[in-house]
């Protein structure tokens, strides 16, 4: 079982893709798909999201 690093709740591999960012539905920290066998995960980047001043 794979569990967020943020706040420990219970992710379950839907179809996901490695690379795919999604969101955590517990605590709606951005997470990284690292691998799918076994499922792991990350913390996102946050670079996507500069938007500027
Ligand atoms: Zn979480």
């Amino acid at each position: 079982m794979t569990q967020c690093p943020t706040c420990d709740a219970v992710v379950q591999p839907n179809a996901m893709m490695v690379g795919e960012i999604f969101t955590c539905p517990d605590c709606g920290s951005e997470l990284e798909v690292l691998g799918t066998a076994p499922f792991t995960i990350q913390p996102a980047p946050k670079e996507a999201e500069d938007w500027g001043e």
